[in-house]
């Protein structure tokens, strides 16, 4: 069985870290990949990076169709992601489940070609656009310790400063706060 593993919250100092690549023949990842999918799931996120749940490992696992109830599940786990082309902006909300509570909007680049190596060592090469790529871009964020609140636009920032400087003060390492 799956296991819940334990939400980061702002504040963490593992949310700043950025993280070490990893080996996809690491023994570590049999059972910390299933808990990180059904980590995600529990907490109703279309995306999940590894120092979320406190590891310093690239590894980001998204499921982009959670939100549409009539598709299956069908998550993509990702070791050592990156970004190779951007083109293009767009705008949306974002929120992000280590910074509770908190949506706001961000830029994002449009259309991506990304890479990652998948589970059995493969490197797959995808492009995608939209609300997928901004997914992409949120949480490969993570694994160079940013957080979308980071990427705000000044004024929002602004407005925004004493929500998350009671965050950082208030977040426990290795707690999650949000009992839900
Ligand atoms: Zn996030």
């Amino acid at each position: 069985m799956a296991k819940v593993l334990d939400i980061r919250i702002l504040g963490d100092d593992i949310l700043r870290k950025k993280l070490q690549e990893v080996d996809p023949k690491d023994p570590f990842l049999k059972d910390f990949i299933p808990d990180l999918i059904h980590t995600m799931y529990i907490r109703d996120g279309v995306g999940l990076a590894a120092n979320q749940v406190g590891v310093d490992k690239r590894i980001v696992v998204i499921d982009p169709h959670t939100a549409d109830e009539e598709k299956e599940q069908n998550p993509i786990v990702m070791l050592n992601p990156k970004i190779l082309e951007r083109d293009g902006k767009q705008i949306g909300d974002e929120g992000c489940i280590s910074v509770p509570y908190i949506f706001a909007p961000v830029v994002r680049d449009k259309k991506i070609v990304y890479e990652y190596t998948d589970l059995e060592g493969k490197t797959i090469t995808k492009e995608t656009e939209g609300y997928e790529a901004v997914i992409i871009q949120h949480e490969l964020d993570h694994l160079d310790g940013i957080v979308f609140t980071d990427r705000l636009a000044p004024l929002a920032k602004l407005k925004l400063k004493t929500k998350l400087s009671q965050m950082e003060s208030t977040a426990v390492d290795g707690v999650n706060i949000r009992k839900d």
